[in-house]
């Protein structure tokens, strides 16, 4: 692995990484490069230099040497075991969860390559890492803590052992970092595409869950972290690509977008929060992760709890860098937050009584209230008009 200096890395290893994943991607897929962007990375995803690698061809190992229970036993023997309520995980028919008096949370998603990602330009590492934070990210959602995950896998002969290797180290560090156990799942073959389905399991207790339907008239309209960010990263992903594609010599111009692209390829779901609403007591009336955008977001809260919203422009938080980015993308910098999606940002709803408490958590921010239904989805922008929110998220199909 080509080990660079820190401030560089993000600049060069993306230009290494876009040159090399788009080659293999579109013959067999041996193993992903290292991926060095400037994360604040706080899992042990963080690259480890290895100069036993170096020159080195990468080797390509076939999955079927082992089937499909030698690929499981292999896979997963380096997984642990961290919460007492896992009585057991992989190896047997099911796994036995015991969450006492605790109610139990599930969530599942299903992710298709070329449908929701693209191995042009996602590591596979950070593919696997990444699909287990977005189905963490709804249990947090309810307010509930994640305890177990199971991951089923389709792979195409493409796929030597080595690179699923790689999809099983990010989800790996995501559930160290999440501390949560794998504990079951299934492997297939598939003709063409990787598909990833992961189901995570969580727990709370009874009167600490959230749901989307609680919010009230009054209620104030919170957010975490900024907003647009994974929308602006998949755009600099896309405009790389195509350069890529049409001009293979070509350096990319990645000069202040690390934010933007971490957000895309690696993003973290708000554990964090969900520690601090319990240490102050607080539980929001409603809440819902930001994963189709905050409009859309916004509106499943809306139509669940039967109210309407006034949202302010102003109070809807954008990261500097993405303000930036987004003018030099010939974006609206609101439009992006309101409608780019994947940021995992918890949007929550709390009671006015409970402000104090929300003023001094750090990283929330207040962009609006909870309005009767009657008064519809509004925008006060920051020109003085006052719009109807529109939702463009996310459409699958
Ligand atoms: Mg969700």
């Amino acid at each position: 692995m080509l080990v660079l200096p820190f401030q560089q890395r993000g600049l060069m290893s993306l230009s290494i990484l876009l040159q090399s994943v788009i080659k293999v991607s579109q013959g067999t897929l041996t193993k992903s490069v290292h991926l060095c962007l400037h994360y604040q990375d706080t899992t042990d995803m963080a690259e480890k230099p290895d100069n036993a690698d170096q020159g080195k061809e990468p080797q390509r190992n076939e999955i079927n040497e082992l089937g499909e229970f030698g690929l499981i036993d292999h896979l997963t023997e380096s997984f642990d075991i961290k919460q007492s309520s896992t009585m057991t995980s992989v190896g047997d028919d099911a796994a036995v969860i015991d969450h006492d008096r605790h109610y139990t949370v599930i969530s599942t998603d299903l992710l298709l390559e070329g449908i929701h990602f693209d191995l042009m330009y996602h590591p596979l590492k950070h593919l696997g890492y990444k699909a287990v934070v977005v189905n963490l990210s709804d249990i947090y959602a309810m307010n509930a803590i994640p305890t177990q995950i199971t991951v089923s896998i389709a792979l195409s002969n493409r796929f030597s052992l080595e690179a699923v290797e790689e999809i099983y180290q990010g989800i790996e560090a995501a559930c160290k970092y999440y501390n949560v156990d794998l504990v079951g799942g299934d492997t297939s073959s598939s003709r063409q595409g990787l598909v990833i389905s992961v189901t995570a399991i969580g727990m709370a207790r009874r009167e600490k869950l959230c749901y989307r339907n609680g919010a009230k008239a009054g209620d104030i309209i919170c957010v975490t972290g900024d907003l647009g960010a994974a929308y602006l990263g998949l755009q600099i992903l896309e405009r790389e690509k195509q350069i890529y594609l049409s001009q293979p010599d070509t350096q990319p111009d990645l000069e202040d977008q690390q934010y933007a692209i971490g957000k895309q390829l690696k993003p973290e779901a708000r554990n964090d929060m969900i520690e601090i609403f319990e240490k102050s007591g607080l539980k929001p009336t409603a809440m819902i992760d930001v994963s189709d955008g905050l409009a859309s977001d916004l509106m499943h809260i809306c139509k669940s709890s039967g109210v309407g919203a006034f949202v302010e422009e102003s109070g809807v938080p954008i990261h500097p860098d993405i303000q930036q980015l987004a003018i030099k993308f010939k974006l609206d910098p609101i439009t992006c937050a309101l409608s780019g999606g994947e940021d995992y940002e918890l949007l929550f709803t709390v009671d006015p009584e409970d402000l104090p408490k929300v003023r001094v958590m750090p990283d929330i921010y207040m962009m609006g209230e909870i309005t009767d239904a009657s008064e519809g989805i509004k925008l006060h922008t920051t020109g003085g008009n006052i719009h109807d929110l529109k939702a463009q998220g996310w459409r699958h199909f």
